[in-house]
């Protein structure tokens, strides 16, 4: 007899999934049927967070035979222009972004970048500066002048050290949500983790070298049940090797939609198409000169603007 039941998928090596069901016991499935979404290939048609039907045979094979719909997903292209697009999470609730302003450097550029697809995703975005303990005073203090900036964006920021973590404040940023965990590598996502969960997380399954930087990279996504932690529920995505998340669509009108107080600003320049690249009466321009916008954030919209010529040309 055929056994039906749902789950979520709460692994994905993009061939086996592992599936959480009702019962609380993880089964080993793999895929049947043709999911697509529309619009994009994909080369992974489920993903750690989906919602899923589950047939167990009578041999004992386990099969997704179906998907709900997605809240959202967030998903990666090889690259710029690839039309395949490999979903990395779906139906998640907020981004812990762990940035560090040393060891490693992480650039602005690259934060904004984050925010801005994010954005798009309408994903909110949590930025954790991590590594405090390594910082002189005047660099905590620029911390504390950047998570200022961006607190002003609307943008939720928090100041940790992921060795010796505080937990407090991590279980009202995490509790009952589904959280992807990001950042570049070495600013202390797998420290975070073992801290958070008081054990030692594995982290592997990313196949990856020099040469192999896109397309036949493996990627390995798994979802840590937070109820592990006393007092929390939850869970949080974790995805080794990935930095940002690809990047979507999107024309260079769209680019300012998705920085915040751009948007905002920009609805008093004279065009309403203006790119705040010079245009006379450009209200964006004009908050810069003023430091209502920061020039950094004006800086990452013109560098994202600036791929946009790029796919254009190429
Ligand atoms: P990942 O690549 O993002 O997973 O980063 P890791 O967790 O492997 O951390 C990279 C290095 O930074 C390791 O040597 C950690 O011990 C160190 N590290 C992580 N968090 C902290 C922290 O809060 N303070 C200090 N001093 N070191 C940290
Ligand atoms: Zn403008």
């Amino acid at each position: 007899m055929v056994v039906s039941m749902y789950g979520l998928v709460t692994k994905s090596t993009g061939s086996q999934y592992g599936v959480l069901t009702e019962t609380g016991e993880t089964l080993l499935c793999y895929i049947k049927g043709n999911f697509r979404i529309k619009g994009i290939r994909t080369t992974n048609p489920v993903a750690v967070g989906d919602k899923v039907q589950v047939e167990q045979q009578t041999d004992g094979t386990n099969w997704i035979t179906s998907i709900e719909p997605r809240r959202n997903y967030i998903i990666r292209r090889s690259t710029n222009l690839s039309k395949e697009a490999h979903i990395l999470a779906s139906n998640v609730d907020q981004v812990l972004l762990l940035v560090t302003l040393h060891h490693p450097d992480t650039n602005l550029i690259f934060i904004d970048r984050f925010l801005a697809t994010a954005e798009a995703y309408r994903v909110p975005v949590v930025i954790v500066f991590n590594k405090m303990d390594l910082l002189t005073e005047p660099e905590k203090e620029e911390v504390q002048t950047l998570r200022d900036l961006y607190h002003h964006i609307g943008y939720q920021t928090m100041a940790i050290c992921a060795k010796n973590l505080d937990k407090a404040p991590m279980h009202d940023c995490l509790n009952g949500k589904i959280t992807l965990l990001a950042g570049n590598s070495g600013v202390g996502k797998s420290t975070f983790l073992n801290t958070l969960f008081g054990k030692e997380i594995t982290r592997t399954g990313l196949i990856s070298n020099a040469h192999d930087k896109g397309m036949h990279t493996t990627t390995f996504s798994e979802m840590y049940d937070l109820n592990d932690v006393p007092d929390m529920s939850g869970y949080i995505i974790d995805i080794p090797g990935i930095k940002g998340f690809g990047s979507i669509d999107m024309n260079k009108y769209e680019i300012g939609h998705y920085f915040r107080e751009i948007f905002t600003v920009g609805q008093d320049c004279r065009y309403s198409d203006c790119l705040h690249t010079g245009e006379p009466g450009c209200a964006v321009e004009q908050a810069v000169i003023e430091g209502r916008i920061a020039v950094s954030r004006y800086e990452s919209y013109i560098s994202m603007l600036g791929d946009c010529d790029e796919t254009k040309y190429r």
